[in-house]
């Protein structure tokens, strides 16, 4: 449970029900997620508007679903507007990086519990499970609509045209600065502008900190975003 200092007291999830799917509503409430905490109040409208983020809020402020709210709703968006056998359905829509292998694990967790009610609809491919043959495999195949990975898993498969993001829409980096400071900055920076993604695509970072890497990529991943610094007095 996050810190109830972090949590919108005043503030509920209903409040979303005219952008949020009752899919996703109903999993929030099976997560026993009933307010928003303020990062989330405050990301999840502006995300859904399509604005690029930059979320600073300590360790435990619910930024984990703060950025997958958004990018399922628009996943469900994209989706409704397709035919059912349109091939356009299948692409990988979201990209979310994170530091360690552990981390995708409890972010792919965190998704799950977000799509219980339309996995049917929604495919997630944690790519630090599983080998490499494996995931080439899955990853041919099914075109997962959300991959979560480590920067150099995520940018080995690019170069190998296994993994393709052409018709990517929302790209995280989560843990910012901790991606950066285990040494995956420059990974970061090809993944970027490594000609591997579209033109116009929604960007998130996710820090705990402020830290000068973190100042750098905003430069390079974030256009005219929105800058979210919660719990000033923390520092
Ligand atoms: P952060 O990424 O900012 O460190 P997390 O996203 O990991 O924080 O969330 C911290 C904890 O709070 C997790 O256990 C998560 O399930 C829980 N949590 C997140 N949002 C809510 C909410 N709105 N209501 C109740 N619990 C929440
Ligand atoms: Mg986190």
């Amino acid at each position: 449970m996050p810190d109830a200092r972090l949590v919108d007291s005043k503030a509920t999830f209903v409040l979303f029900n005219h952008i949020l799917d009752v899919r996703l509503l109903r999993a929030l409430a099976d997560l026993g997620f009933a307010r928003p905490t303020l990062v989330q109040t405050k990301a999840i409208p502006l995300a859904l508007e399509n604005r690029d983020i930059l979320a600073r809020a300590r360790t435990g402020s619910g930024k984990t679903a703060a950025y997958c709210v958004p990018v399922v709703q628009k996943i469900l968006n994209a989706k409704a507007s397709l035919a059912a056998e349109d091939p356009a359905r299948r692409a990988t829509r979201a990209l979310i990086l994170v530091p360690t292998k552990e981390l995708s694990e409890q972010v792919h967790t965190h998704l799950k519990g977000l799509l219980a009610y339309c996995d049917d609809e929604v495919a997630v491919a944690n790519l630090s499970s599983g080998t490499t043959t494996h995931l080439q495999r899955t990853l041919l195949s099914d075109n997962p609509d959300i991959v979560i990975s480590t920067p150099s898993r995520a940018l080995a498969l690019l170069q190998s045209k296994t993994l393709s993001l052409s018709s990517l829409d929302s790209f995280v980096v989560d843990e910012a600065d901790l991606i950066l400071s285990y040494g995956h900055d420059e990974d970061v920076r090809q993944i970027f502008s490594g000609g591997f993604l579209p033109k116009v695509f929604q960007s998130f970072l996710m820090s705990a900190t402020m830290t000068e890497d973190v100042e750098a990529l905003k430069g390079l991943a974030l256009r005219n975003p929105v800058i979210l610094k919660l719990e000033e007095d923390e520092d």
